[in-house]
């Protein structure tokens, strides 16, 4: 049986003043609800605020992206050892924004998921086709080659040490997301390439959804048998919204 996660992307959103009064609604609204997984990853700047209101909850935390190495001149970026330094448990990896706006590849995106593992972090391996891709009928094509760049690098075990999440592009950010049955499908087709390399670990993968989860979708959604979570983008800035999504997958 797969434990369900919750993961809420801040993305660029967030002051000390709103994240301290969203933190501890979190943790007072989610204490008792012992039977799934939770994370925010929030802006860098504000990981040690997340770590000092989250340490010892039943909250996790974690970056939204890293660097693949462990220093250099990359003015910018943050390395994989630097969020650990801050009790990061997860990192989002490959997040179809930073796939369009900072043209990160597959091969930079194998390589951030296979630094994470290194550095003992659950890398959330996002994929997921564009609203062209999907209209041309080549989800399951695209969706297919980003999963094999990490399953080239990494194996069905070293995939298996991070959570994947399947977000379909054209459903981020819009209030239109994929339906249960849409949403299923993909899960499933994600699951059964994994599988053709190891069905026992196939069948443990945690294969979160993404785009649009909301209070009104969340249930029905994460009830599909290969939906093992989600992770919320605009519905985690808002603390009745995320706890009852959280809720839901408990
Ligand atoms: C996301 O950006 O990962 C996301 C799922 O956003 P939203 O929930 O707002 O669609």
């Amino acid at each position: 049986m797969r434990r369900k996660l919750v993961v809420g992307n801040w993305k660029m959103y967030g002051s000390l003043t709103s994240n301290k009064a969203l933190l501890e609604s979190l943790v007072t609204g989610l204490y008792k609800y012992r039977q799934a997984d939770y994370a925010v990853c929030v802006p860098h700047p504000y990981l040690a605020q997340a770590q000092s209101i989250l340490e010892g909850t039943n909250i996790a935390w974690g970056g939204q992206n890293m660097n693949q190495f462990e220093a250099g001149a990359f003015t910018g970026s943050v390395a994989p050892h630097m969020l650990v330094d801050f009790g990061c448990r997860y990192v989002i990896i490959g997040h179809s924004e930073r796939r369009e706006l900072c043209h990160e590849s597959d091969l930079v995106i194998s390589a951030k998921f296979e630094a994470a593992i290194k550095d003992g972090m659950n890398p959330i391996f996002c994929l997921g086709e564009t609203r062209e891709e999907h209209e041309s009928g080549k989800a399951e094509h695209v969706v297919a080659r980003q999963l094999d760049a990490v399953l080239t690098r990494m194996g069905a075990e070293g995939i298996a040490k991070g959570v994947l999440a399947y977000e379909p592009v054209w459903a981020i950010g819009t209030g239109r997301g994929a339906s249960p049955e849409q949403a299923q499908h993909m899960h499933a087709f994600i699951r059964s390439r994994v599988a053709n390399l190891d069905r026992v670990i196939a069948a443990r993968l945690r294969i979160i959804h993404g785009g649009s989860v909301r209070v009104s979708n969340a249930a029905q959604l994460l009830s599909m048998p290969d939906i093992d979570g989600a992770l919320v983008g605009s519905a985690s800035l808002v603390a009745p919204q995320f706890i009852a999504i959280c809720r839901a997958a408990n």
